[in-house]
C-alpha cells in the first residue's frame, strides 16, 4: 500500500492516537522533517511520525505493518547510506525522545533513542561521567551504538556498543522487550554491533566512566608533504600508547582559519588529533610523542573541558552537503597500506573529502570476538575514506575517489557499517566474521522474520 491508497480516516485515525506529531507531504513543517543530515539522499516520506514515546512508536511499528509501508527509524539522521529516510514509506522519527537519566551512584546513563551525544554528554559531565561517544556532537546515539561506536575515549572505554548494558526496544511485532544480561541477552548481543535490524531502541543503558572534567586534547597540524613521515612516527608511537590515549590522524586540505599560517592555506596538510582522557598534568608528556613527528605547522593540543572536544569539530561537519563514505581496517600503518593513504591524499578530489586514520586497539580490542556483534576487533587502525562536496557537482567524482582509495586497501579489507556509505549484501558480510553473521541471522529470524526493518546494513533473515 501507498500514501494514496490509505484514507484519510485511516490516517486520522493514527494521528488522534499519537502523543506526537503525524507529518504529512503538504504540511509545513514536510520539508525540514524530511531532510536528514547527508543531503546526498534527498526523499519523499508519505508519513513522518514524531513519537513522543514508546506508545507512540509500538502506533506507528503497527500501522506500517498493518498497512504494508515501507518503515526508515531515524535516531540522530547521520545515517551516511541515507536509511533513516524513504521514498514512499513511513519514517518513524525519534528526535522529540531525547530525554538522559544519569545514575551517578551505579555509574549509569540511560539515553532515550532520539538522543544525540550532545544530550548525553552535557547531562553526564555534570557527574563528572562519560561513555564513548562521537567525534561530532550532533551524531545520533542509536545508530552509532547500534553500529558500534568509535570515539576518544575508545581505547580506555571500548566502543559505545561495549558499554551497552541494556536496551527497551520494540520489535516488529509491536512487542516492547526489555533486553539486558539477564533478559533476551541474545537479543542484546545482537544490539552491540547489528545494526538497526531488530526493531526500534526506544532506550539504551551505557556502563559509564569517570571522565574530566578536564581533558588533555586538541590537534596538531604537519605539512602536507610530510605526510609519510607522520604516519610513519604515529605507527611506532601508537605501539606503546597508553589506553587513555585515543587519536586519530586526519589527511586534509587546510581550512582558512587563523591559527594556521595563511601560507598554508588551501594546501595538503596532515593533523593528528584526539584526547589523553588521564590526569591532566599527565596528558603534556603522554601525547608529546605525537606532537614532534614533523616540523610543527600548529600546536592547539591542551587542557581543555571533555565537552569542548566533543564539539569541537562540529562546524567541520555540518548539515546539507552530500557524503560518501568508505572504510578499511587494517593492522599496520606501514608499506602498502602507507603508500595507498599518502598517495590518495595528494589525488583528494576537493578541499572538503579527507582521510581519518583512526587508532583502535587498548579496550576495545581486548573484548572477546563473540562477546559482542561488532565485526573487527583484532586490527589496530580503521581507515575512514570521507568524500564531500557542498553541491551535486564533483561529487560522482568524490566518491569514485573513496572507492578506488578504499580498493587500493584491498578489496577484501573488513568495514565498518557507521563507516561505510552505500549497500549490498557484500558489504554487509564483510562487516562480519561468518560465525558472527550466522548467528545474526538467528537473532533476525526470531525478531523481524519478515524483515520489516530492512533500512540498514541488512541483515536478510532466513524467510525473506
Ligand atoms: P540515523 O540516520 O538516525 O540511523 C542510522 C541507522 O540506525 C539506520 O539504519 C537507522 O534505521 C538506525 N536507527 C536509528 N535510530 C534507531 C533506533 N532508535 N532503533 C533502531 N534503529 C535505529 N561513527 C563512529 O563510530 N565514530 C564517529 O566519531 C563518527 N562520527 C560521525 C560524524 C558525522 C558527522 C557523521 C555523519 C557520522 C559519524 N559516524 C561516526 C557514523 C555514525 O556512527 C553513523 O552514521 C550512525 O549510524 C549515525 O547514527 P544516527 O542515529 O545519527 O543515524
Amino acid at each position: 500500500a501507498r500514501q494514496d491508497t490509505l484514507g484519510e480516516a485511516t490516517l486520522g485515525e493514527l494521528a488522534e492516537g499519537l502523543r506526537g506529531e503525524l507529518i504529512r507531504p503538504a504540511d509545513p513543517s514536510y520539508d525540514e522533517a524530511r531532510s536528514i543530515w547527508n543531503a546526498a539522499h534527498d526523499k519523499r516520506p508519505a508519513l513522518i511520525v514524531r513519537c513522543k514515546g514508546v506508545a507512540d512508536v509500538i502506533r506507528a511499528v503497527e500501522f506500517a505493518r498493518s498497512e504494508g509501508l515501507t518503515v526508515a527509524v531515524r535516531g540522530g539522521g547521520h545515517s551516511i547510506p541515507g536509511f533513516s529516510t524513504t521514498d514512499g514509506g513511513l519514517v518513524i522519527d525519534l528526535s522529540l525522545m531525547n530525554a538522559v537519566r544519569i545514575d551517578p551512584d551505579r555509574r549509569r546513563i540511560v539515553a532515550q533513542g532520539g538522543c544525540v551525544w550532545a544530550d548525553v554528554d552535557a547531562e553526564a559531565q555534570a557527574f563528572g561521567l562519560a561513555v564513548t561517544g562521537g567525534l561530532v556532537s550532533t551524531t545520533g546515539v542509536a545508530g552509532f551504538t547500534l553500529g558500534g561506536g568509535i570515539g576518544w575515549l575508545v581505547r580506555r572505554a571500548g566502543l559505545a556498543c561495549d558499554n551497552l548494558v541494556g536496551a527497551d526496544i520494540v520489535t516488529a511485532d509491536g512487542r516492547y522487550l526489555h533486553t539486558s544480561e539477564d533478559e533476551n541477552p541474545e537479543l542484546l548481543w545482537a544490539l552491540r554491533g547489528g545494526g538497526g535490524n531488530f526493531g526500534v531502541v526506544t532506550s539504551f543503558e551505557f556502563k559509564a566512566h569517570e571522565v574530566g572534567p578536564t581533558v588533555f586534547a586538541g590537534l596538531v597540524f604537519y605539512p602536507g608533504d610530510q605526510a609519510a613521515e607522520v604516519l610513519r612516527g604515529f605507527s611506532t608511537a601508537a605501539a606503546g600508547a597508553p589506553d587513555e590515549l585515543s587519536l586519530a590522524i586526519n589527511l586534509t586540505t587546510a581550512p582558512p582559519l587563523p591559527f594556521l599560517p595563511e601560507e598554508v592555506h588551501g594546501k595538503p596538510i596532515v593533523a593528528v588529533l584526539g584526547m589523553w582522557s588521564g590526569q591532566p598534568e599527565a596528558g603534556d608528556a603522554a601525547t608529546k610523542p605525537f606532537r614532534e613527528l614533523a616540523p610543527v605547522v600548529a600546536d592547539l593540543f591542551g587542557p581543555m573541558p571533555y565537552n569542548a572536544m566533543q564539539t569541537l569539530l562540529d562546524p567541520l561537519f555540518p548539515r546539507g552537503m552530500r557524503n560518501y563514505f568508505r572504510s578499511a581496517f587494517f593492522h599496520d600503518l606501514g608499506g602498502s597500506t602507507l603508500d595507498a593513504i599518502v598517495d590518495a591524499h595528494t589525488k583528494v578530489p576537493n578541499g572538503f573529502s579527507e582521510l581519518h586514520v583512526h587508532h583502535l586497539g587498548g579496550a576495545m580490542g581486548r573484548v572477546p570476538a563473540d562477546a559482542t556483534a561488532f565485526g573487527t576487533r583484532d586490527h589496530e587502525f580503521i581507515l575512514n575514506v570521507v568524500a564531500r562536496t557542498p553541491e551535486a557537482e564533483g561529487y560522482d567524482e568524490a566518491v569514485q575517489w573513496a572507492r578506488s582509495t578504499g580498493s587500493s586497501l584491498g578489496p577484501g579489507a573488513a568495514s565498518y557499517v557507521n563507516f561505510t556509505g552505500e549497500t549490498n549484501e557484500d558489504i554487509v558480510r564483510a562487516s562480519y566474521p561468518a560465525a558472527t553473521y550466522d548467528r545474526l541471522v538467528a537473532v533476525k529470524n526470531t525478531y523481524d522474520p519478515t524483515n520489516l526493518f530492512h533500512l540498514n546494513q541488512n541483515i536478510r533473515p532466513a524467510s525473506a
